[in-house]
């Protein structure tokens, strides 16, 4: 019977701690427009928020069906849906893609409900997409959802059949380089020189556009090596984002000047105003790294 008691008592406590833990391992969600975006831009954040036990997601808001110059159509959708697993699996983040097309996307009713719900199902504090300013209509029109999905988390009514957040999420932008009608400012950043390797080795997965695609259409088709190993070198190289000054002075200062001067890469985020306000305190709450 003490056996019993002690045992129970021990499950007890597990759970407990367990439990504790988990009330600091925060979820995010990061969502972008096409089955490679959040992977790009915040793939090497994800890789040091899952190492340490984080709950990540990445959501691509189209199924890619338009980005290649030979395939197309569901051909194309199912090539890119396998390549998104298997970069979610290198990445270490579950990756959803919603079937919406590729080019297409507009910022609807329908595509905002589909995101609020993407939001509330992961229970997120913290949601990371493209700002609204941005070259490609589909990244531009990602951002837009997801600003409007801002608030509406927490609105019982909106979406009903899915339960509303008690909280609105914190929700950041992707770093961009549109000046217009604002530059992105760069409010927090991540050094990820650590984990350059790996986000490389994750953007690899997803061949159709790191070797095809964006070769192509970027005139640079006949640099791609052959070779797999020399063609992921020459990623590495060619995806390597320079840091800019005000990236610099943000690195600067959550790291101190000293570190932040050994930092090769980085990734950096804006605070979106229509989220929750993080305090300095807060931010290094999500991002523990950045305590010093
Ligand atoms: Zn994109």
């Amino acid at each position: 019977m003490q056996k019993l008691f002690c045992l129970l008592l021990l499950f007890a406590c597990t759970s407990f701690i367990a439990s504790a833990q988990n009330e600091n391992k925060m979820r995010i969600i990061m969502i972008g427009a096409h089955p490679d975006d959040c992977d790009e831009d915040g793939g090497g954040t994800a890789i040091l928020l899952s190492q340490m036990g984080y709950a990540v997601k990445f959501v691509s808001v189209t199924n890619g069906d338009a980005g290649h110059q030979t395939m197309k159509g569901k051909e194309l959708a199912k090539r890119r849906f396998d390549e998104a697993k298997e970069a979610g699996k290198r990445f270490g983040v579950e990756y959803d893609v919603l079937d919406n097309h590729d080019g297409e996307l507009t910022p609807s009713l329908e595509v905002r409900l589909q995101i609020i719900r993407k939001i509330r199902e992961w229970n997120a504090d913290v949601v990371i997409a493209p700002r609204p300013n941005d070259y490609h209509p589909d990244h531009r029109y990602t951002g837009v959802l997801v600003q409007d999905a801002a608030y509406m988390v927490a609105v019982p009514n909106i979406a009903p059949e899915t339960p509303a957040l008690r909280k609105n999420p914190v929700f950041l932008y992707f770093q961009d380089g549109f000046q217009r009608p604002n530059p992105f400012r760069p409010d927090i950043a991540i050094d990820i020189t650590n984990v350059f390797v790996q986000k490389i080795h994750a953007l690899d997965a997803h061949e159709s556009q790191m070797y095809e695609w964006l070769p192509w259409i970027g005139h640079y088709l006949d640099q791609v090596p052959k070779d797999k190993t020399e063609r992921e070198k020459w990623l590495a190289k060619t995806r390597a984002v320079t840091i800019t000054p005000a990236v610099r002075a943000s690195l600067e200062k959550w790291y101190g000047k000293d570190k932040a001067a050994e930092v090769q890469h980085a990734e950096a985020f804006e605070i979106c105003e229509y989220g929750a306000q993080p305090t300095d305190e807060e931010i290094k709450k999500i991002f523990p790294m950045l305590s010093r």
